[in-house]
């Protein structure tokens, strides 16, 4: 971020990652959102101006209105959450998601879906990640069943470490993975909640 007389120059990333856009703003003041909150570190690159965030007070209730509120009792935020077990088409049917809820709650970890399994209602709409849903960073993502689309990916590769389980070993997923487990996710997936348990 860099200030020039009067107006701002941003980059961000745009298409998933695979390009900067160099934005101009003339503005004197803007909001940044950003994943996981801001930076308690802000780096100041050479020809950079430091820059402090103030908080938004959230006190008076003529700055805001609250339309609607979904709870999700139980289950971990996506966003928030730093371990994701996440499963694809993969699992065949919505009747066989029991083994990665277990997995999920062995590790204490959030649930996640690819795109094809939310829209056809196998699984709800707020855990699709991906391109056009929640972009998330774990520390730790399991995907399990899904094939690793560049749609997909877009939404994970923030995450420290990626596992993935798939029985065809060349899944595109397994190029972006730390590790890697060829087989029947209806296999490994409930060997591996069983270790974990027993740890
Ligand atoms: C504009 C656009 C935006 C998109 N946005 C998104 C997005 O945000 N997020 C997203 O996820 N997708 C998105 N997609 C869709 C994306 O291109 C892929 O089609 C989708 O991610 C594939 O989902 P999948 O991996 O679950 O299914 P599939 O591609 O069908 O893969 C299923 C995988 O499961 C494996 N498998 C099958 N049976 C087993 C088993 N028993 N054990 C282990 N592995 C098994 C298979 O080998 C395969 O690799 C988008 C597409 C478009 C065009």
């Amino acid at each position: 971020m860099e200030l020039t007389d009067t107006t701002y120059s941003i980059q961000k990333s745009i298409f998933s990652g695979k390009a900067i856009a160099h934005l101009k703003l003339n503005a004197s003041k803007f909001i940044g959102i950003f994943p996981k909150g801001f930076s308690s570190e802000i780096k100041s690159e050479p020809n950079s101006m430091e820059i402090s965030f103030d908080s938004i007070p959230l006190g008076s209730k003529a700055d805001y209105q609250v339309g609607e509120i979904e709870n999700h009792e139980g289950s971990i935020p996506l966003p928030e959450a730093s371990i994701v077990v996440g499963a694809g088409r993969g699992m065949k049917d919505a009747s066989n998601w029991g083994i990665i809820e277990d997995l999920a709650q062995s590790l204490h970890a959030a649930t996640a879906c690819s795109k094809p399994v939310s829209d056809i209602n196998w699984r709800p709409h707020h855990e699709h990640v991906g391109q056009t849903g929640i972009k998330i960073a774990p520390k730790l993502y399991i995907a399990c069943g899904i094939s690793g689309a560049i749609q997909h990916l877009a939404g994970v590769n923030g995450s420290g470490k990626i596992v993935v389980i798939n029985q065809d070993p060349e899944a595109p997923f397994f190029k972006h993975a730390d590790y890697g487990i060829v087989g029947d996710l209806f296999d490994v997936v409930p060997r591996l909640t069983k270790i974990i348990k027993e740890m």
